[in-house]
């Protein structure tokens, strides 16, 4: 199959989706490809900060997802062995400390809206494998695969929206320098007590961070630090001790957490890394998203921040003007922020247990 489109986005996360709708709204055509079947994911960003509300707001998009759920959070909670220990509510301006969003409810109605839009096509179940060069070096479109058929798509601007382990990025030969920040995560989702607030917990155990946040629909995902590379040895340890120590630090979930979690199966390890690169494109191509800047969990800048990129790109492109110097441009811009977000993500690291310190 040979498909032609001005730009072939490559992945459907918030990033590349946001990116899809507000280009087939300026009359841009776009493909989206996506290699899942559908969009919707678990264990993913889903913590929406004020950058991200406003993002969703000024495009018309917050009150759509709020319709299919969202939920904001009231405070934030610092506990130290069953007893609060500090906490913080929201400016009286805003009302709420970030707000949890599904991916499922944020991506179906970015994905919906695009579909309004005739030059807007999304292929699912279709995957990358590789990019097509042109005369002068740059590049002009994919090879992707759809159920062991190839699809060539050629385009005037490819756009790597796949991810942190992004293909877009290694085919084009952009190199990323990875950084470790000493901890991985596992993660894990329960459902909440009864009268549970809407809230975001956090607790220090062995000097790392442990966090439960509120989710919609009552339930609370844990997010727990453990050392770098420290879970294999973890798994061969009995489980019990380890889950007591969440449950002494939070016994006001110790009844759903030992009857939904009583196993280390029941917990999903995140190999924790950022990374950057230098260049955010070339012609022909720009990456967005953890594509080009990967981010801790620390903070939830990650899907923020893909939003941004998307929502920057998005103002200087049209059909007119899809050219490198637009796109360098938006680098640039993109480029100094994403570099400072990622300075505050290591200083909040580095100062977490500072939180449990009291100064008099
Ligand atoms: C466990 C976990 C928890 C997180 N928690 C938070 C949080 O609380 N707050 C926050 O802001 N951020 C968080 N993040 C980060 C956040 O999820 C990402 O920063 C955000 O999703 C990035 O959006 P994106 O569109 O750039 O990429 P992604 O959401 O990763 O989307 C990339 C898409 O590309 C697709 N894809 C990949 N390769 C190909 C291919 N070859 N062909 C076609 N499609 C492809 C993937 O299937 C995926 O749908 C978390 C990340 C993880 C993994």
């Amino acid at each position: 199959m040979n498909l032609k489109t001005d730009v072939c986005i490559v992945g459907a996360g918030p990033g590349g989706a946001l990116l899809a709708y507000l280009l087939a709204k300026k009359n841009v055509s776009v493909i989206l490809i996506e290699r899942s079947k559908d969009v919707a994911k678990e264990f993913r960003g889903e913590h929406l900060n004020e950058e991200g509300e406003g993002i969703l707001k000024h495009h018309g998009l917050f009150e759509k997802v709020e319709r299919l759920g969202l939920l904001r959070m009231e405070t934030l909670e610092y506990w130290e062995n069953g007893k609060l220990f500090k906490l913080i509510n929201p400016n009286p301006d805003i009302g709420h400390l970030g707000i949890h969003v599904p991916q499922a409810h944020l991506l179906s109605v970015i994905i919906q809206e695009a579909k309004k839009y005739s030059n807007f096509s999304l292929m699912t179940n279709t995957r990358l494998i590789d990019l097509i060069k042109d005369e002068a070096d740059g590049f002009k479109g994919i090879k992707a695969i759809r159920e062991d058929r190839e699809i060539v798509i050629e385009s005037n601007l490819v756009i790597g929206a796949d991810g942190r382990f992004s293909t877009v990025r290694k085919k084009s030969g952009i190199d990323v320098t990875v950084r470790k920040h000493g901890y991985d995560l596992l993660w894990a989702k329960i459902p909440a007590p009864l009268n549970w607030e809407p809230s975001i917990k956090m607790a220090l155990i062995d000097e790392m961070q442990l966090s439960l946040f509120t989710q919609t629909k009552g339930y609370i995902q844990i997010g727990w630090n453990i050392k770098e590379g420290s879970y294999s040895e973890l798994r061969k340890q009995p489980f019990t001790p380890f889950i007591d120590k969440l449950i002494k630090a939070f016994p006001q979930v110790k009844e759903t957490v030992q009857r939904h979690i009583t196993s280390w199966q029941d917990f999903v390890l995140l190999d924790v890394h950022s990374n950057y690169t230098d260049t955010w494109g070339k012609a022909g191509l720009a990456l967005i998203g953890d594509a080009v800047h990967t981010m801790t969990p620390t903070g939830a800048f990650g899907l923020n921040s893909a939003m941004k990129d998307a929502d920057t790109l998005a103002a200087i492109l049209t059909r007119e003007t899809i050219s490198n110097m637009d796109l360098v441009n938006c680098a640039a811009q993109r480029k100094k922020e994403v570099e400072k977000l990622q300075v505050i993500q290591v200083q909040k690291e580095q100062n977490f247990a500072k939180q449990f310190v009291i100064y008099s």
